[in-house]
């Protein structure tokens, strides 16, 4: 039976491992998180529910949104009727969707049946033409012929220089290409609703604040009102490093107007510094030069976001079952 190890538990992970699963292999996903998702990413404060990563999902390809009917039925997924003024999109004509209970439920939703461990973080990867090794700081070592990275990219590049593996000069330079935002996420739980006007949410185009969510209107909040808001990528590059106690404050007072003081009651900070891919490579994955195989993929190859990390899960997949069964 043909193995693979996965790295990264996100979107890509699981559907690269969903996939090769469905047609017999033997995967193996380890996450260096306590949890799985990534940044489909869901946190309780208090009472409250907060999506704190992605906030919302787009689905333009079939496969994506056959999987997001397939969620809906069971209730995972719920649509999130978002207007063309919240968001300032031009491009404003396919539907938006949410995990009905958090994000993170999807992910938890594709791992089921999957062979999943957390809290393995991946320091070490080798290979000889029988495949690959890959050795956590828990000291824990998986074999596999076949080895599938979905970590951001510049990650990925340190995994492979501590690992002394080296690549070729065009694939070290197309990882080395791919860049991400960082972000500054705020989470306040609070004791009464906020202002925001339905459907719950406003994108900023200006300003150190760029995105803010009721997460009770969102639907996923429904035992306390809670609120997430997003820092810019310019604020979030330049606050970034900088002690964060006074920042979720700071934050909050750019958008007073839906957060009266006297509803905060408490105030959490995450620190995200891979958030949105900015440069991406253009394939949904890179099989690079290895003696064995080696692929590389999740949101900073082809499309981007959630779908884009979806389509190079699959496409992973795709590709070794027809290079490597
Ligand atoms: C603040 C924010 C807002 C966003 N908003 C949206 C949005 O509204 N819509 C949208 O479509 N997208 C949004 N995104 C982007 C979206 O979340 C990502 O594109 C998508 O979730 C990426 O999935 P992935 O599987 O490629 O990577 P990830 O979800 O990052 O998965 C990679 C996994 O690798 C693990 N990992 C890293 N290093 C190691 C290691 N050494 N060993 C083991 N495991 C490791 C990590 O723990 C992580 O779980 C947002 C992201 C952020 C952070």
């Amino acid at each position: 039976m043909p193995s693979s190890l996965i790295i990264g538990a996100g979107l890509a992970g699981l559907t690269a491992a969903r996939e090769l699963t469905r047609y017999g292999w033997d995967v193996t996903v380890v996450d260096k998180g306590r949890g799985i998702g990534g940044r489909l990413a869901t946190r309780r404060i208090e009472q409250a529910r907060l999506d704190h990563g992605a906030q919302y999902i787009s689905a333009k390809t079939t496969a994506f949104k056959h999987l997001l009917q397939d969620l809906s039925a069971q209730g995972i997924v719920a649509e999130w009727h978002l207007e063309q003024a919240t968001l300032g999109d031009t491009n404003f004509n396919h539907s938006r969707y949410i995990g009905a209970n958090g994000m993170n439920e999807i992910a938890k939703a594709l791992a089921r049946n999957l062979t999943v461990l957390t809290n393995e973080t991946v320091c070490q990867i080798r290979t000889d033409d029988t495949g690959w090794l890959v050795e956590t700081e828990a000291g824990a070592q998986y074999r596999a012929d076949s080895l599938i990275v979905t970590i951001p990219a510049p990650q990925a590049l340190t995994l492979l220089e501590k690992s002394h593996v080296g690549l070729t000069a065009s694939d070290q330079q197309a990882l080395s290409a791919i860049t991400y935002h960082p972000c500054i996420a705020v989470m306040v739980a609070m004791n009464q609703p906020s202002l925001l006007p339905p459907p719950g949410a406003i994108r900023y185009q200006t300003g150190s604040v760029a995105w803010i969510a009721d997460n009770g209107q969102k639907g996923i909040s429904p035992d306390q009102p809670s609120v997430t808001i997003h820092a810019s990528a310019d604020f979030s590059q330049a606050h970034f490093d900088s002690d964060l106690s006074g920042i979720g404050q700071q934050l909050i007072d750019q958008v007073s107007e839906w957060i009266p003081a006297s509803a905060v009651r408490s105030i959490q900070v995450h620190r995200w510094r891979y958030s949105l891919a900015n440069q991406r490579y253009p394939g949904s994955f890179l099989a690079a030069a290895a003696l064995s195989p080696l692929l590389f993929g999740g949101d900073g190859f082809g499309d981007g976001n959630v779908e884009g990390a979806f389509t190079s899960g699959l496409q992973m997949a795709t590709y070794l079952r027809e290079n490597l069964a």
